[in-house]
């Protein structure tokens, strides 16, 4: 039976999520099972882009740096690691989000290092589904003795919900992550991709940051939800499981988790999770919004009358208003289908994989219905569906 430990966390104050993080690791067997003195461990963050750590896009800073003290006060080497995605003038902007979300900073003060994925040199994999032939990773997260990953608690406008599973994407370094988008933009197939990554490398524990929680349309467009939460466990799977539950949704609901679940990851099934900590039940997070996609997902279920508002879909749109040119989505575009001078999307070749709203980092890629009746026809389906 897989262990999730569910605790009420409700603060960035570093004592007290230290003090939380010790109290959860002690209900999974202890910091010993996990690390030695002198043990390299690496610290996977959620480092989506260049966001600072109040945007609830990112792993919080000052959570990563509880961690940090905890590791080096046991004689560990701490390094933190991911790389961002899109590009900016052709380069990943890892760098840059390393310094704008802080970690930058606590890797200095707290004598970590920061391992840059799209510079640390790759290892090559060979992806058990089959749907490539060979995969670059990271090397870090080979040459570390343990990998803590550290996702973040956040809603995601094509996959619908992002954690402990998907946060492993950013262990393809630097612009190879489009590539893949391509290859598998629906996300029950991306699924398989990120199901190769966690086969490929060994993941000790996830950790995840659920205080400030993104809601809405995450990844990074969303808006913050002062969830309060800290969720620990060995197995990725059930983690998400139990922190979908909170946000009323279930593995059915996320395509990737649909996936990770066909794939062995884990456990999906709340009955054989065994729920430590703060709650013999699973809270439910009130108020939560879901992102706009998420009823379109759910429409599959309702058949032909579905079929008849499937041209529902909302579609990335570019506000011209906010838009800065700063390119991310345009040299990020899987299938290059956004007009560097005009900002125009392209929806003959457009897969709808959502990368330019996910990349975006002044919200200027906005998703709308293609009209204004199903704007409105959506809009009444989702207040009957909830
Ligand atoms: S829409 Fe966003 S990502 Fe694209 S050019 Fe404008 S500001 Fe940059
Ligand atoms: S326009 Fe946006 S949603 Fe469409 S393929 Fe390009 S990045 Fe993906």
């Amino acid at each position: 039976m897989s262990k999730v430990v569910l605790l009420d966390c409700k603060t960035y104050e570093v004592e007290s999520i230290m003090d939380k993080m010790d109290k959860g690791i002690e209900l999974v067997g202890g910091w010993d099972k996990y690390v030695n003195q002198g043990s390299k461990v690496l610290l996977k963050v959620n480092l989506i882009g260049p966001k600072d750590s109040e945007s609830g896009a990112v792993t919080h800073s000052e959570f990563v740096r509880a961690l940090v003290r905890i590791l080096k006060g046991k004689g560990c080497e701490v390094w933190i690691g991911d790389s961002s995605g899109g590009a900016i003038a052709g380069i990943a902007p890892t760098a840059g989000s390393m310094k704008k979300s802080g970690l930058e900073k606590v890797a200095l003060e707290e004598g970590a290092v920061i391992k840059n994925f799209d510079a640390g040199g790759i290892v090559t994999v060979v992806p058990e589904s089959g749907l490539v032939k060979e995969m670059h990773l990271a090397k870090p997260m080979f040459e570390a003795d343990v990998v803590i990953n550290l996702p973040k608690l956040k809603t995601h406008s094509a996959a619908i919900y992002t954690g402990a599973v998907k946060n492993v994407f950013g262990c393809i370094p630097g612009l190879k992550k489009a590539d893949f988008h391509k290859l598998a933009p629906n996300p029950a197939d991306f699924g398989e991709i990120i199901a190769d990554i966690h086969k490929a490398c060994k993941i000790s524990l996830h950790i995840m940051d659920g205080i400030t929680a993104m809601q809405g349309e995450g990844p990074t467009a969303g808006k913050t939800y002062q969830a309060g939460k800290m969720l620990i466990s060995e197995d990725p799977l059930a983690l998400d499981t139990v922190a979908a539950k909170m946000l009323k949704l279930t593995v059915e609901d996320v395509p990737i988790l649909k996936t990770a679940r066909k794939r062995g990851l884990g456990e999906s099934e709340l009955k054989n999770i065994k729920l430590m900590g703060d709650f013999d039940t699973v809270p439910v997070l009130t108020g939560f919004m879901l992102p706009k996609r998420f009823s379109s997902s759910k429409k599959q279920n309702y058949g032909a009358v579905i079929k008849v508002i499937d041209f529902l879909k909302s579609r990335p749109v570019i506000d011209k208003k906010l838009c800065k040119n700063c390119n991310t989505c345009v040299e990020s575009c899987p299938v290059k289908a956004i007009d560097k001078a005009t900002k125009v999307i392209n929806y003959n070749a457009c897969i709808e994989c959502m990368c330019c709203h996910e990349l975006c980092m002044y919200k200027a890629v906005k998703l709308k219905k293609d009209n204004w009746i199903a704007g409105a026809m959506m809009k009444l389906y989702r207040g009957n569906y909830r």
